[in-house]
């Protein structure tokens, strides 16, 4: 491994230790101790002598065309880059007696490799450091440039966690100098990407990506990255809160260039949500700067109680959704881009909106689906009995007691009169007392009914006369049939209870602003749903599902009882805006993952839609002239 060919070696020499012959003084620099020596150049600790200002000087050690030419372009890359994580050149030349030479301000850092050699680095510092390397390299690529050297030895970092990317020689820029001349294998480092060229005339910000995954590794490890396409080892093995940061690494170290992240932004944005519980629970507040201040994450209620239970990739993107809108100039860019996609909407919009507050969180719905089983209208009735068998109960079952046909989960049973088991009992019949016969009503149990007759008499008046019939309803026996128990002198009582079984659903959701309603509900995706038992107490913990489920068990009435219940959870995450405008208070809601544009008609440009209304009333009154004058 060719990897140390060109280490940076640290030597604290003293001042008295300078060779004969070297420079004490160049051009406006006083020139202290040697403190190192890269491949290229020797540094020197040295002062501006006019502004008094402790800089570092580097000398160009070497005369051959190729390392000139390099020198110079990393001086004039260094020079032309501005960005706060790359190491800037604050003055460069050629003194006619000791060559080429480049200035750099004194940084009170370190290089990396020299902090890694003692210990890996804190996850948190490993992702402040890839952040700010990252950012580094994203703004070099586009400007045109890769860096193709990213390692710990091309990398200082500060006692405050600031890190600087140094050394711009290999630097692939539009005025790279020809490197076909030296021996490329012995510029390939463990972590240079395996398609890694120093010759090849495009622009691969790929390659740098790998090399920002292998560096991720070993600040993280402490070990040298593996070779390209080799197995990576599992940081997760030693601390499971680093599985996501493994995932980082795999995707940034793929073989394929075009499986890496798109850019370091994204496997920043990845890292850090990864970690996402260690940065909450640090003091340390990243990147402040990188944020809008007034941007907050608010964590749903539901989310703390069932947290785990909802789909995880739903609350991760929701989350990088937030971290990428609440990063600074996001949501002007997000805002303009809204304006030019519509033809009355207010042009500009990110710069009519200055955001006073930002809070983006998920909101939900929860849909109740219940079955409930009726047991209803309980009666004791009689009814004849001829003698089947009954159901040998001992004891009478207790009406939610008794079986019932076993349904799946959300099966409907329409109403069915079912007997309580047990509750059966042979009686004699109370109507005729088991006798089996009942007195004759017709007769009163005499046999014959009175009867009268007219008889006529000689004189020819008429006379009502009794006598006594026998009666046609007994036959003249007095007694009857009893008709209660059809002449069997025993009834069967048992009580008996209605029975059905129906399903119902019920929907609450988190509180909603009326004008987010629509798209709220369009974009809701789902991110739960299981049976759950509706009496389980951390349900009640959520506020909206209390009530919900309050409602549903009592929601059958008296008579019911809830025998299932599944739970759906549907989410969509949101920023919300409040903003002034000409003095008065407004806001506006970024819903869904679409990032669907949501707000009160500031929103829309009013002047263009008067004109346009005022053009098609024109159009319509020419339209009438013609059609009544021609
Ligand atoms: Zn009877
Ligand atoms: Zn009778």
């Amino acid at each position: 491994m060719s990897a140390n060919a060109r280490s940076r070696t640290k030597t604290t020499s003293s001042p008295s230790a300078r060779a004969p012959g070297e420079p004490r003084e160049l051009l406006n620099y006083r020139l202290a101790e040697r403190i190192a020596q890269d491949e290229l150049a020797t540094i020197y600790r040295g002062t501006h002598l006019t502004l008094d200002r402790p800089v570092d000087v580097h000398m160009l050690r070497r005369t051959d065309w190729v390392s000139s030419s390099r020198f110079q372009l990393a001086a004039r890359l260094a020079a032309r880059l501005s960005h706060p994580n790359i190491l800037p050149v604050i003055d460069a030349g050629h003194d006619e007696r000791y060559g080429d030479y480049i200035v750099t301000p004194r940084i009170d850092g370190r290089p990396l490799d020299a902090v890694l050699a003692e210990a890996p680095l804190d996850p948190l510092l490993a992702l402040r450091v890839f952040s700010q390397l990252g950012a580094a390299l994203d703004y070099m690529h586009q400007q045109s440039v890769a860096h193709r050297d990213v390692r710990p030895e091309n990398i200082t970092l500060t006692p405050q966690g600031i890190a600087y990317l140094t050394n711009f020689s290999l630097a692939h820029a539009p005025d790279t100098p020809d490197l076909s001349s030296i021996e490329e294998a012995d510029y390939l480092t463990a972590y240079s990407a395996p398609e890694q060229s120093l010759t090849g005339g495009e622009l691969r910000p790929a390659s740098d990506l790998y090399s920002l995954g292998a560096l991720l590794y070993t600040m993280i490890s402490g070990e040298l990255p593996p070779a390209a396409g080799q197995p990576i080892k599992a940081q997760a093995d030693r601390d499971p809160t680093l599985a996501g940061a493994d995932r980082v690494i795999r995707r940034l170290l793929s073989v394929q260039p075009g499986q890496r992240f798109a850019n370091a932004e994204q496997a920043a944005t990845a890292l850090r949500q990864s970690l996402r519980r260690q940065i909450d629970a640090s003091t340390d507040d990243m990147e402040e700067s990188r944020w809008e201040t007034t941007a907050e994450w608010l964590e749903n209620p539901v989310e703390s109680v069932i947290g785990d239970l909802i789909d995880h990739e739903f609350l991760g993107k929701s989350r990088a959704r937030a971290d990428a809108l609440h990063r600074s100039g996001a949501l002007r860019r997000t805002l303009d881009r809204w304006s030019r996609q519509g033809f009355l909407r207010k042009p500009a919009l990110g710069q009519v909106v200055q955001p006073e507050q930002i809070v983006s969180y998920n909101l939900y719905a929860y849909e109740l689906r219940v079955h409930y089983e009726t047991r209803a209208k309980l009666v004791t009735r009689e009814r004849v009995y001829k003698g089947e068998p009954i159901n040998p109960q001992f004891a009478e079952l207790a009406l939610w007691e008794v079986p019932v046909p076993e349904l799946d989960g959300f099966v409907d049973a329409p109403a069915e009169v079912m007997v309580i088991a047990g509750s059966q009992k042979i009686m004699s019949c109370g109507e005729c007392n088991g006798v089996t016969q009942v007195i004759c009503k017709q007769c009163a149990g005499k046999g014959t009914v009175e009867k009268t007759r007219r008889i006529k008499e000689a004189d020819g008046s008429a006379r009502s006369e009794a006598f006594a019939a026998s009666c046609g309803v007994c036959q003249g026996y007095g007694k009857v049939a009893c008709p209660r128990c059809e002449a069997a002198g025993q009834l069967l009582q048992e009580k008996t209870f209605t029975w059905s079984r129906q399903g119902r659903a019920f929907f609450n959701e988190d509180d909603v602003a009326d004008y987010q309603k629509l798209a709220v509900q369009t974009q809701a995706q789902e991110v739960f749903r299981q049976p759950i038992d509706a009496y389980a107490p951390r349900w009640y913990q959520i506020a909206p599902l209390k009530e919900l489920l309050e409602s549903v068990i009592n929601g059958g009435g008296p008579d019911s009882r809830l025998i299932a219940a599944e739970l759906i959870i549907r989410g969509t995450p949101v920023t919300e805006i409040d903003y002034q405008l000409k003095g008065r208070q407004h806001s506006l809601a970024l819903i869904g993952a679409k990032d669907e544009v949501r707000g009160d008609l500031s929103l829309f440009d009013a002047e263009r839609a008067l004109l346009y209304g005022a053009i098609a009333l024109l159009a319509l009154a020419l339209v009438l002239v013609l059609i009544f004058f021609r």
